[in-house]
């Protein structure tokens, strides 16, 4: 069962549903990573299910396809658009699976 939870930024109005750390659905594992190319937070399939092998997004950003991603700290939850902290709510907001 995935969940996504909201992630929000307490300086910037960044916010973004996200399962904030390491999750496991339908698609098989997913990580939150920070996105160099288009500096977002995206939740990156890690590990894909037998059945999704050939999903092109593994280890890339599916917003915008590219692989220059980092691991998101879910210690520091640091805001990708202006580095502050970001607060992640207790209860998920999606059940994505
Ligand atoms: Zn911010
Ligand atoms: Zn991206």
């Amino acid at each position: 069962m995935g969940c996504w939870y909201l992630v929000e930024c307490t300086n910037c109005d960044y916010k973004v549903e996200s399962s904030a750390g390491i999750d496991e659905g339908f698609f098989g594992k997913v990580q939150t990573h920070v996105c160099i190319g288009c500096n977002n937070l995206v939740d990156v399939t890690i590990e894909p299910n037998e059945h999704m092998k050939d999903n092109p997004n593994i280890d890339k950003c599916k917003k915008c396809k590219s692989d220059k991603i980092i691991l998101w700290d879910t210690e520091e939850r640091l805001c990708p658009k202006c580095g502050f902290q970001m607060t992640v709510s207790e209860n998920p907001t999606t059940l994505w699976d």
